[in-house]
């Protein structure tokens, strides 16, 4: 059956980071959340050593819980509600003052200060612009982007930096819809806003991980892995054998029919 939209992942399968090491991912993460720190410093927020040291313990602790949460119930804590969560926690414990105003545009500016390395790190692979052009002038085929990631505007962003969003149907999140992939709902809903809802059989899901590949084939989508030459320490292995192989989005044409 003709492929009548193509779902594609953003991190691996369109862009790639720049560099990818764990450390260096890990390193970037934690300057990002230096420069919330700063950003709160400079609105008068926090005031002194010690309480930007707990500032940066409770965020980190409450990421890491999320994130371990996640990986059982596939429920996506956005960073703005982790930042939320984090300064509630610290008037309550009396570590900043109960009457600064915490507002959905705090939230944001400090997802912006964590993630704004990311703008700079993620970068196209060579192949994909070609093949999104290529792809988005093939009559009655619908793109989309599908992302986990915890800060929708990052991954808007970067489709508009480089003047890839003009391409795509739809962009989703988990940020934005609260559930991460293989959650087979993140799937089902965005074929529903495709119009595709009920045709699950006539989209195809390609990304780099078992995420997209298990996720895309427990909704009923075919998944088309895009093969990463990174491994990733602990990765997830892909339970399912017969599923397309590519190395580079330009190899996905001749499975569009
Ligand atoms: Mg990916």
């Amino acid at each position: 059956m003709k492929i009548k939209a193509l779902i594609l992942d953003f991190g691996f399968t369109l862009f790639y980071f720049r560099e990818i090491s764990l450390e260096r991912y890990l390193e970037f993460y934690k300057q990002g959340l230096e420069n919330s720190a700063s950003f709160l410093l400079k609105k008068d927020i926090l005031k002194e050593e010690s309480s930007i040291q707990e500032f940066k313990k409770i965020f980190k602790m409450k990421r890491n819980s999320f994130f371990r949460e996640s990986l059982k119930t596939n429920k996506e804590y956005p960073t703005p509600l982790i930042f939320r969560l984090t300064l509630e926690e610290m008037i309550q414990k009396g570590l900043i003052e109960n009457d600064i105003s915490l507002t959905d545009e705090l939230f944001n500016s400090l997802a912006d200060a964590y993630h704004a390395f990311e703008l700079e790190e993620w970068i196209p692979f060579p192949t994909t612009i070609s093949a999104l052009e290529r792809l988005h002038s093939i009559k009655d085929l619908k793109l989309a982007v599908l992302s986990n990631h915890p800060y929708h505007p990052i991954i808007e962003n970067l489709l508009k930096k480089y003047d890839l969003h003009q391409y795509f149907e739809y962009i989703q999140t988990s940020a934005r819809f609260g559930k991460r992939k293989p959650d087979p709902a993140i799937f089902l809903d965005l074929l529903e806003k495709l119009g595709l809802h009920g045709d699950p059989s006539s989209a195809m899901m390609c990304g780099d991980e078992h995420a997209d590949i298990v996720g895309g084939y427990r909704a009923g989508l075919k998944p088309i892995l895009c093969e990463r030459t990174y491994k990733f320490p602990f990765e997830r292995e892909i339970p399912l054998t017969n599923y397309i192989r590519i190395k580079n989005l330009s190899e996905i044409f001749p499975y569009l029919q």
